[in-house]
């Protein structure tokens, strides 16, 4: 284990545990006793993620509405463990009703709600998939994707990251008889940029396959009222399972399958970390109800979110950095090498804004770089301050021309 270890700090992979406290409301973090900016988080939406009298209030209200032999929505409320996987007594009537609403918001037929966004992958792929069938991933999937595929042993297809051409000589060549599954992120999580969904639901439909979105990235920031990009794009029939988290934007833990009845069944009797595993507390069941009914309701904060990411994009671009093809809320700067990465971080950090290096295996070998995600919540004159110092910076370890 020591050889190893040595082994990533000589190539700049080594990494520890930092501990941190941060607001949402205005966006701060408090990190090794300094405040930074935070420049790292996915609380794209900056929606407050207390347990405060305010959100308990609120579930209380529902206490009325008694759920038989139970007690209340208040009494789940503050459960704090379910004690047991759904499928034996784990099954507290607050998630049912959930993803009953859930399912109509995203507009399926039914949803389902797991551990997290790792499990709900790990767990459908496995479900979906097995010995005999091919999974088409795309190559900067997200890492659950691939420990999904791998964990249902089938045998797994790497496409080129949006290459359709690609994936499709890769489908054509595919045995017609296997079980084909293709999946995607939605959103790249470390390039900022969109997967084409329709030509995905165009290929899966003439080949034959399923189609599996992955909307961690854009839940809570794309469509009216947050349903994610499939909805946005008016594509949600095409699409055989969309899965997402509650950890990001909408700023809880958890997350979702959302599809045809019959495909939450199957994911109800096969996903092995939804059977295997215990429920989701109660009480984190109301916290994504109350966040979810706030990301409904604050359109604002998407509209700000992706001006302001826009903005921040326009003037790093501006000032010589490489942002890859970020097209979202998302804004890698691409530095090259894990050591330049790492003291770009560090240097930001000693100057107030926190940003964290992002390293292989994460990102493709050669590409490290500093993830910048602003928030719905920052002001202008803090990015303002941000981007003044990331140029500074960026200069001093030349980055940037100078
Ligand atoms: N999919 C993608 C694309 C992600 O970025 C993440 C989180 N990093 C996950 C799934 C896993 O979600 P969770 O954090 O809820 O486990």
């Amino acid at each position: 284990m020591r050889i190893e270890l040595d082994r990533l700090k000589a190539e700049g992979q080594y990494r520890t545990l930092a501990e941190s406290a941060s607001s949402c409301e205005d966006g701060w973090i408090w990190r090794d006793g300094k405040r930074m900016l935070n420049l790292a988080s996915n609380h794209y939406l900056g929606l407050g993620h207390r347990l405060d009298e305010a959100a308990l209030a609120r579930w209380t209200e529902n206490a009325g509405e008694a759920v038989a032999g139970f007690g209340t929505d208040a009494d789940a409320a503050i459960r704090t463990g379910a004690t047991a996987s759904r499928l034996i007594v784990g099954g507290d009537p607050a998630i049912g009703r959930f993803e009953r609403d859930f399912a109509a918001y995203k507009g399926t037929e039914a949803s389902l709600v797991f551990g997290s966004g790792y499990m709900a992958n790990v767990g459908i792929i496995g479900a979906l998939v097995g010995r005999n069938d091919i999974v088409f991933s795309d190559k900067l999937n997200h890492a659950s994707i691939v420990d999904g595929a791998v964990l249902s042993r089938a045998e797994t297809v790497r496409y080129r990251n949006r290459d359709m051409d690609h994936l499709e000589s890769l489908l054509r060549r595919a045995d017609p008889s296997k079980k084909k599954l293709i999946v995607t992120d939605s959103v790249f999580s470390m390039d900022g940029s969109i997967a084409p969904l329709a030509e995905l639901a165009e290929l899966k439909e003439r080949y034959g396959a399923m189609l599996m979105v992955d909307e961690a990235h854009s839940g809570g920031v794309y469509g009216r009222e947050g349903e994610g990009l499939a909805h946005a794009l008016g594509l949600t029939g095409r699409i055989d399972v969309q899965m997402g988290t509650f950890g990001k934007a909408y700023g809880c833990y958890g997350a979702y399958a959302a599809g045809d009845a019959v495909v939450i069944d199957y994911l109800v009797n096969k996903a092995r970390s939804l059977i295997f595993s215990t429920a989701l507390p109660p009480m984190v069941v109301h916290a994504i109800r109350d966040q979810w009914k706030a990301v409904r309701r604050d359109g604002w904060r998407r509209e700000r979110l992706l001006s302001q990411a826009e903005w921040l994009r326009m003037q790093l671009r501006g000032a010589g950095f490489d942002t890859g093809d970020s097209e979202c809320h998302i804004v890698p700067v691409i530095v090259g090498s894990n050591e330049r990465a790492v003291a770009f971080g560090r240097r930001l950090q000693e100057e107030g804004v926190a940003a964290v290096p992002i390293r292989p295996p994460t990102v493709p070998e050669g590409t490290a770089r500093i993830r910048f995600t602003p928030m719905a919540t920052h002001r202008e004159e803090d990015l303002q301050m941000a981007l003044e110092r990331i140029v500074t910076v960026g200069r001093e370890l030349g980055v940037v021309p100078g």
